[in-house]
């Protein structure tokens, strides 16, 4: 399809000042922060509400507060595609983390231009994937796998507010949410994102396929040994906790590297007692390591643990530890992957596949359908910071890269054998 420069200039401005129309509806005056369910969420929907009408499509909001748009196949009982991403932001947050995949699934159907497809748009402004209001991430998505079950619902915000009674509050009915689950009918789902790391940006390249979401473990080591007087205890004679554990942070940043695309973080540390003239009795430090390979994430655990006793051995400490999180690494859909290479082909961008490093919806809409993402670039690789920015040049070529892959997938005998109803 050829398209006239100017067009492109107008599309991809057009998709940048809509999310930031959407960042000014928010709870704070200074800065975009929409957690779930808060006002300024239902004047979002109603901006949307606002692209969907004009294009003729059918719109609701689900019963746990997720946008849903529908653009119709050329048949009635066509399956479904999804397209979508989240609607609540950080606080403080920057104008495209999340919102960007909405407002680009609504541009794909306007590039449509009232030409139907073998199967139905669904677009998603999933209500909940931050887990700021509730600690708890991914209630949207999780509504439409089944998951957001009688346990989540009774979780309360700061406020003592559960999120069953903010349901309630935003008018909608908590009963209801099984309707919101997704039916056999639905065939895949794809999110547009923005990558929020700088790996686009070193590599020259505007857009990338996902092809997994990364396992994460999170741990809490605890260091321990003699606290005393920093002027009378000689230097042989201490057992200093925090010296440990400062050795075994620098073996964790060393050994990362070891294994390509292992990540590991220490992001906390506590001394105890914490004061200037005393020796460390005592260090909590949690460690963070993510991998799209289960087998080498834990096995950096392992070793990283390994590690800590060593050093605690070697300086007569001794070192507890307590795993906070394993989360398994969950993988995109390997055909939808490789349709999106195919894709970016055709709209002038090197084939190019990266794991994530950070959870996404589509990693719980994977449980139910095939799923996959579409990275775009981020621009210093900054994000949950109003200094968020995305490349005009970048929107265009997803909005060209979703083009191809809608008129691919349309044409796909193996996108319609995935369903049950083909
Ligand atoms: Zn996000």
């Amino acid at each position: 399809m050829l398209v006239h420069a100017t067009e492109i200039t107008t599309r991809a401005s057009e998709v940048i000042s809509r999310c930031q129309r959407l960042a000014s509806f928010s709870e704070d005056l200074s800065g975009t922060r929409r957690t779930f369910l808060s006002p300024p969420m239902r004047e979002c929907h109603q901006e949307i509400s606002k692209w969907m009408e004009a294009l003729g499509a059918q719109w609701r909001i689900d019963a746990a507060g997720n946008f849903r748009g529908l653009y119709r196949a050329s048949h009635p009982n066509a399956p479904l595609l999804l397209i979508g991403s989240h609607l609540d932001t950080v606080p403080n947050a920057g104008a495209y983390d999340g919102v960007l995949g909405v407002v680009l699934a609504v541009a794909l159907m306007e590039e449509l231009r009232g030409r139907k497809l073998p199967f139905s748009i669904e677009v998603v402004g999933f209500s909940e994937e931050e887990g700021v209001r509730f600690g708890t991430p991914f209630i949207g998505s999780r509504a439409l796998v089944g998951r957001l079950d009688r346990a989540l619902l009774d979780v309360r915000d700061a406020r003592g507010v559960s999120v069953r009674k903010s349901i309630e509050d935003f008018g909608l009915n908590p009963d209801l949410i099984p309707k919101a689950e997704l039916n056999d009918d639905a065939l895949a789902y794809l999110e547009f994102h923005i990558e929020q790391g700088p790996v686009l940006e070193q590599l020259n390249q505007p857009l990338a396929a996902v092809d997994a979401i990364a396992g994460q473990s999170r741990l809490e080591f605890t260091f321990l040994g003699r606290a005393n007087h920093a002027g009378t205890t000689p230097m042989n004679l201490r057992c200093d906790a925090l010296a440990g554990a400062a050795e075994w942070i620098g073996a964790v940043e060393r050994g990362a590297p070891s294994s390509s695309g292992l990540v590991a973080t220490v992001g906390k540390i506590e001394a105890r007692p914490g004061a200037t003239n005393v020796i460390t009795g005592e260090v909590r430090l949690t460690l963070d390591v993510r991998h799209s390979s289960d087998e080498i994430r834990t096995s950096a655990v392992e070793d990283l643990a390994r590690q800590a006793h060593e050093i605690a051995n070697r300086r007569g400490l001794s070192v507890r530890e307590s795993t906070l999180l394993n989360q398994q690494s969950v993988a995109m859909d390997s055909f939808l992957v490789g349709q999106i290479e195919i894709a970016m082909t055709k709209s002038g961008c090197k084939p190019h596949r990266m794991a994530s490093g950070a959870g996404h919806d589509a990693m719980i809409l994977a449980e139910k359908v095939p799923s996959t993402m579409i990275f775009l670039r981020t621009p210093g690789g900054v994000s949950h910071d109003p200094a968020e920015s995305v490349l005009q040049e970048d929107i265009e070529k997803a909005i060209a890269c979703g083009l191809h892959l809608l008129d691919q997938l349309a044409s796909s005998p193996e996108f319609y054998k995935r369903t049950n109803r083909a």
